[in-house]
């Protein structure tokens, strides 16, 4: 008799709900508590709340519950049905489970703190479930904490994409910049990206006629995109994916002229790095080169000049640097570093907007390692879908209000 009262208290059971028995199975490792309620006991309709609705039937129902020391443990109840002269018959809802789960609440807030902390293949294997079955969890929660989701104050808005598997299947973040959250995670990069997001974002609370800054690759469907959906917004092209262009074009300008000379095989890395960044060897390989008589030395100041844009002290300087820059570039006779900067041109506005704006998709860098460590936890995940879920998880900021 103790023990059952000891086990009700520690469930935290209130009437009707008592625990009549348990029964431990030493061999199998696992302990069934039983719940009852008395006979003749009312209960609430699930349906419009009036109380005292009689039991119509009962089914009989297990839940997976928190581990009793190393032994699984179950609760096992009748659950009733009743029927409530409005709403005609209802399953009641039990106190510690959601209605369509197997597991109670605690277990559920058990497993959704384990996920966030490893990998939920690994979190399978340690409570001895089928990942799909902790999966589900994972979705209820994440679902119901994006339907809370209050994005009324978002302006600022950085939006990158970032693999999602090793060589395929991209992955497009939309992310307000001031409170450094994944707002919006969709699968690919497309036109039809940044409508989705504008989307979401207006089922959301928020406007996307308020989006005032921007920060965006300088993909065409991006920039379409924004024109389209987020019509208030200037836009940043983000400074790295910028340097990243010239990069490109030094690195296309070092492969042509390998083929006629042999002392740059091997230097790919020396050049795509800052001097300040290289190791010890790449900085003997550099100084060992004829850097004089080669072109690819000659792209590489040309991209390292495009970098000191962003050093200059106004947006007025900015501009006069950038334009001496073109000229430079694209007197290079080094067609790479032509095309390059006619790409830079063509962006213009947006490459200088940042001077004003500051913002860059580096600031997000913290979301990144929080989606790389995402990825890691989702590892097999199997499906697009799961890959989200563990982003919001880790990188939405949201209140998962979990049982406790
Ligand atoms: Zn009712």
């Amino acid at each position: 008799m103790r023990d059952t009262t000891l086990m009700q208290m520690a469930l935290g059971l209130t009437p009707p709900w008592t625990v009549t028995g348990s029964d431990f199975d030493a061999e199998v490792g696992r302990i069934d508590i039983q719940i009852d309620f008395p006979a003749g006991s009312r209960f609430a309709c699930p349906s419009c709340g009036a109380a005292d609705c009689p039991a119509y039937d009962t089914e009989r129902r297990s839940w997976r519950h928190l581990n009793f020391f190393q032994h699984q443990a179950y609760l096992t109840a009748r659950v009733p049905r009743v029927r409530c002269d409005k709403c005609g018959i209802h399953t009641v809802s039990v106190p510690w489970a959601r209605s369509d789960s197997g597991f109670t609440l605690l277990f559920e807030a058990m497993v959704m703190t384990m996920v966030s902390a490893m990998p939920v293949a690994a979190v399978a294997r340690m409570v001895n479930e089928h990942d799909t079955r902790l999966w589900r969890v994972v979705h209820h929660y994440v679902d119901a904490a994006r339907a809370r989701l209050d994005a009324s104050d978002v302006t600022r808005v950085a939006i990158d994409e970032t693999a999602a598997q090793r060589g395929h299947n991209y992955i497009t973040l939309c992310v307000d910049i001031d409170q450094a959250r994944v707002l919006f995670a969709t699968e690919g990069k497309h036109a039809g990206t940044i409508a989705a997001f504008a989307d979401d974002l207006a089922a959301h609370g928020g406007d996307p006629d308020a989006i005032a800054e921007v920060c965006i690759d300088m993909s065409p469907a991006f920039i379409k995109g924004v024109g389209e959906s987020l019509p208030n917004a200037a836009i940043t092209f983000d400074k790295f994916h910028a340097v990243k262009i010239i990069n490109d074009a030094v690195d296309a300008v070092r492969r042509a002229e390998q083929k006629g000379q042999s002392v740059l095989r091997g230097t790919r890395y020396v050049w795509l790095r800052n001097p300040d960044n290289l190791s010890e060897r790449q900085r003997a390989t550099l100084d060992a080169l004829p850097t004089r008589h080669l072109k690819t030395a000659r792209a590489y100041q040309i991209r390292l000049a495009f970098q000191e844009l962003y050093d200059q002290p106004s947006p007025e300087a900015a501009t006069d640097y950038l334009k001496r820059w073109y000229f430079w570039a694209t007197h290079s006779r080094l067609d790479p570093m032509i095309d390059a900067a006619r790409t830079i041109k063509h962006h213009w506005d947006g490459i200088l907007r940042w001077f004003d704006s500051k913002i860059a998709n580096g600031l997000i860098e913290g979301i990144n390692s929080l989606v790389q460590a995402a990825k890691a936890k989702a590892r097999g995940y199997r499906s697009m879908r799961n890959l989200k879920a563990m982003v919001y998880l880790l990188a939405g900021k949201l209140d998962l209000q979990l049982p406790t």
